[in-house]
């Protein structure tokens, strides 16, 4: 059936994919396949500090191009590793190949920091650390240019601070995801050791249009210089978005505004580019 209705047909069905489960099932199937044939990638998508007006930073984010189904949307693919535990060794697949690819930009980028974003069940397995800590060993990368996004959900879960308190005695940086969005009370977020919230997508693309995001995305922005975390401001599309944050002291902005998240020599070209515009004008 596949066969004959051919490759658009089935993009079509790509948003709804993995609802019911015998496309779950295909997918973990496909997935797994992805794995040992080296089929998954990354794109990075560059972060901009407002106050130096220079990209310090990039998030990896995995890609997936089935061969059949054409490209599947993380949004789909993730919850269903997660479920099935594949998300553990694609995980690790993904914390090397960041590190490696974190390394190889030092040359040219030097200090370029690397966001990779963790899920609750790589974080809760008690080998994690040592995961971790060799792709930066093979990597040959200083942990100082690592930083894990953890959603608050994840940080919630029992043992989660003892990790955190771990990561950050090692010189790794911590932001959390999605922030806004979660369940974790306010109080609770003093005790994260985290460097870095990142407001969510959702009150973002809110500004300019909704008074409940901008009071929301107000908040955050003085919560986060109050207690000291640097904010991210994710899903950045529009110069309207930009200069609210901007104005109400927004540190760091990522989104289409910028750029897109890309292939490795895309991102090191237009970091390269972006940069050098930004010191000829300081
Ligand atoms: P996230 O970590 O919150 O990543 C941000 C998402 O927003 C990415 O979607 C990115 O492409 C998208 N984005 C960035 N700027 C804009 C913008 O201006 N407008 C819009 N509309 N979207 C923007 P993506 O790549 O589809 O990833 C979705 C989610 O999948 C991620 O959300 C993250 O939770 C998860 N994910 C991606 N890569 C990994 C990974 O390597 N490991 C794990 N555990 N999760 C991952
Ligand atoms: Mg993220
Ligand atoms: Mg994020
Ligand atoms: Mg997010």
């Amino acid at each position: 059936r596949a066969k004959s209705n051919g490759r658009n047909a089935l993009q079509q069905f790509t948003p709804e994919l993995g609802r019911r489960a015998d496309e779950r099932l295909a997918l973990s199937r496909r997935m797994r396949a992805a794995l040992s044939n080296g089929e998954f990638r990354l794109d990075y998508q560059p972060q901009v500090d407002l106050q130096s007006n220079r990209v310090t930073g990039v998030e990896a984010l995995l890609r997936w191009t089935d061969s059949e189904l054409g490209p599947v949307s993380p949004a789909t693919f993730i919850p269903i590793a997660e479920e099935n535990g594949l998300i553990v060794p694609i995980g690790e697949w993904v914390m090397q190949q960041a590190c490696f690819q974190a390394q190889v930009w030092q040359a040219s980028l030097p200090g370029l920091r690397m966001s990779v974003n963790l899920s609750p069940r790589q974080f809760a397995r008690g080998d994690f650390l040592r995961v971790v800590q060799r792709a930066l060993a093979r990597a040959r990368l200083s942990p100082r240019l690592l930083e894990l996004e953890i959603t608050e959900g994840a940080l919630m879960s029992v043992g989660a601070l003892d990790v955190l308190r771990a990561l950050r005695a090692m010189d790794i940086d911590i932001a959390i995801d999605d922030f806004g969005t979660g369940y974790s009370s306010l109080s609770y977020i003093r005790n994260f050791h985290a460097e870095r919230l990142k407001l969510d997508m959702s009150f973002v693309s809110g500004i300019g249009r909704h008074r409940e995001d901008e009071v929301i995305t107000r908040a955050i922005l003085s919560l986060g210089r109050a207690l000291g975390f640097q904010v991210v401001a994710e899903g950045v599309e529009t110069d309207t978005q930009l200069s609210f944050l901007r104005r109400h002291g927004c540190r760091v902005v990522q989104g289409y505004r910028f750029a897109r998240p890309m292939p490795a020599a895309d991102a090191h070209a237009f970091i390269s580019q972006f940069n050098e515009g930004a010191l000829a004008h300081s």
